[in-house]
């Protein structure tokens, strides 16, 4: 690990200045994952600045009856809140299932949104990576890929997004609040995340020095839920998660929120299955119909096949398990 410089920021603008005027320069949430990154040499900035005592921890009903989240808010405090839990029990569930508790502890929110990839290649450091060394090449295209996604690829990588909350938040149109060099802006959170084209190394549209300050959930009028489906119970990412919330009138799709994890090269808001169920019978042939028009595209590897298979069967088991719900 090569020697790093430490300061911890009192305020959002110096935390900003600070890294802005330093190429090498980065926050510090968490550490939960930045940390590890560090010591395999993935990531090697010269400057991190440490973000932990910025006053970004609010948990607010706003008025107009969303919910800010302050980007230093840990993961633990924002499963448990009961307005999360009351109001949106999908997103709760996909904060306990993302990590462990000690983790869930430490994770900030903002942080969570800004974690990097878990391919191996991407991590062990040497391998051709076009993500941690543009122009490499991607080991994972011919390797092993069991763990990639199927949606969302390109011809230089094939990684998926790990976070889970991330997942409930692009089902629900939340908004990111960014300070930068350039000062603040709002971002719709499905254009924070870039698919991988040309430029896999390129994941957030957010340029150097710009720090995420709050995320705003807009109101759900919709029961909701999150499942995920991994090797193993604990501490394993998802090889296929689905966010999904409806509201079912008469026997039809009223109102319809679906999102993937595991399986997207960013959270990936079913779209086409969504447009699908919008006034279809509340039907497991219906949602059938809607989880295959959502995966008709989906591109796989050698080894990740199942995965097609496996997300129609979730998406129909979400909307299944979330209609009993309503
Ligand atoms: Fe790198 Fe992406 Fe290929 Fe993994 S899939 S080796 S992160 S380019």
């Amino acid at each position: 690990m090569q020697p790093v410089s430490y300061v911890r920021a009192a305020d959002v603008n110096e935390a900003v200045g600070t890294v802005a005027a330093d190429p090498g320069g980065a926050f510090l949430a968490g550490g939960t994952t930045e940390v590890d990154l560090l010591r395999l040499g993935v990531t090697r900035p010269d400057l991190l600045v440490d973000v932990n005592d910025l006053p970004l921890t609010e948990l607010e009903d706003r008025p107009d009856g969303s919910l800010r989240i302050g980007a230093m808010a840990r993961m633990s405090d924002v499963a448990r809140a009961p307005s999360v839990l009351a109001r949106y029990p999908g997103m709760s569930e996909a904060l306990l299932l993302g990590a462990s508790e000690q983790l869930r502890n430490m994770a900030s929110m903002g942080g969570n949104l800004c974690q990097r990839v878990r391919c191996a290649y991407f991590r062990d450091g040497v391998s051709d990576c076009n993500k941690r060394a543009p122009g490499s090449g991607c080991a994972a295209m011919d390797g092993a890929n069991r763990g990639h996604a199927i949606l969302g690829t390109s011809s230089k990588c094939i990684a998926t997004h790990p976070s889970d909350v991330a997942v409930a938040l692009v089902a629900l149109d939340a908004v990111v609040h960014t300070v930068g060099p350039s000062g603040t802006r709002s971002i719709a959170i499905d254009d924070f995340y870039l698919l991988p084209g040309n430029t896999p190394e390129r994941e957030h549209p957010l340029e150097h020095g710009e720090l995420i300050t709050a995320i705003d959930v807009p109101p759900l009028d919709l029961q909701s839920l999150y499942l995920k489906f991994r090797d193993r119970e604990s501490y394993e990412f998802a090889l296929v998660s689905v966010f999904a919330a409806m509201r079912v009138a008469d026997g039809n799709v009223a109102d319809v929120r679906l999102a993937l994890g595991g399986v997207g090269t960013k959270p990936w808001r079913a779209r086409r299955a969504e447009a699908r169920l919008a006034g279809a019978p509340a039907t497991v042939e219906s949602f059938a119909a809607a989880a295959e028009e959502e995966l008709r595209d989906a591109e796989p590897r050698q080894f990740n096949g199942f995965k097609v298979e496996f997300a129609k069967r979730a998406i129909v088991r979400g909307l299944t398990q979330v209609m009993g719900r309503t």
